[in-house]
């Protein structure tokens, strides 16, 4: 048949519509799966996505991921900065910290923010030394960090490490980073504490 010019141009037009309108629907829904696991100030994965990471790490009861090394962190004397320097401020802190920590990881390696000024790291399996070694360089980093808002401001953490039990439940091994991380608090802050 003859092709008609016109009707050719309107099927071709009428066809990349769709298209755009299927990339458009794909890209929302790319973009909503990426805000239902990250955080928006740091850009780390959020609690919901640890908390179900660490919910398959206890299913499997650790066969996959054995020996999986958590450090629970929490900033030190946060509120003192948005108090005295204002809220944003506080969130220029977390998202240095967020950079920073980021800046160290491995592909391997999951850091989420997992409240306020509290975030968690999981590791696979290394040496508790190389794992011990890698945060304390980080604690010193961020210790080091000068701001804007503030050139005399010392920022720094407390930490709790521990290694993942065979049978524990995710409940479990939060609860003992937990611990370490409140041990490092009471022992005076600025410090990484091993779960004994
Ligand atoms: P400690 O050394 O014992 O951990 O004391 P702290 O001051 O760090 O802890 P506290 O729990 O007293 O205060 C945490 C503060 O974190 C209170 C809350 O307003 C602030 N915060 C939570 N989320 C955010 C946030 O997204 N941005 C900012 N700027 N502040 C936040
Ligand atoms: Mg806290
Ligand atoms: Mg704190």
């Amino acid at each position: 048949r003859p092709i008609n010019v016109s009707e050719a141009r309107a099927r071709s037009l009428t066809q990349s519509c769709y298209r755009r309108y299927h990339d458009e629907l794909r890209g929302a829904l790319e973009k909503s799966v990426d805000m239902a696991f990250t955080d928006g100030l740091t850009g780390l994965y959020n609690r919901r996505y640890v908390t179900r990471h660490l919910a398959s790490l206890a299913q499997s009861k650790g066969t996959d991921d054995n020996d999986t090394a958590q450090i629970m962190v929490d900033i030190d004397h946060f509120k003192s900065v948005n108090d005295t320097y204002g809220h944003h401020a506080g969130d220029e802190v977390l998202h240095r910290f967020a950079q920073l920590a980021a800046m160290g990881l491995r592909k391997s390696d999951l850091l989420a923010r997992y409240g306020g000024e509290e975030f968690v790291g999981l590791f696979p399996p290394t040496s508790s030394q190389a794992c011990l070694a890698a945060l304390e360089r980080l604690r010193h980093s961020f210790s080091e960090q000068r701001y804007a808002f503030a050139g005399e401001l010392s920022s720094a953490f407390s930490a709790g490490l521990t290694h993942y039990q065979p049978g524990e439940s995710a409940e479990q091994f939060i609860k003992r980073a937990d611990n370490a991380l409140y041990e490092a608090k009471h022992l005076g802050r600025n410090r990484i504490q091993q779960a004994g």
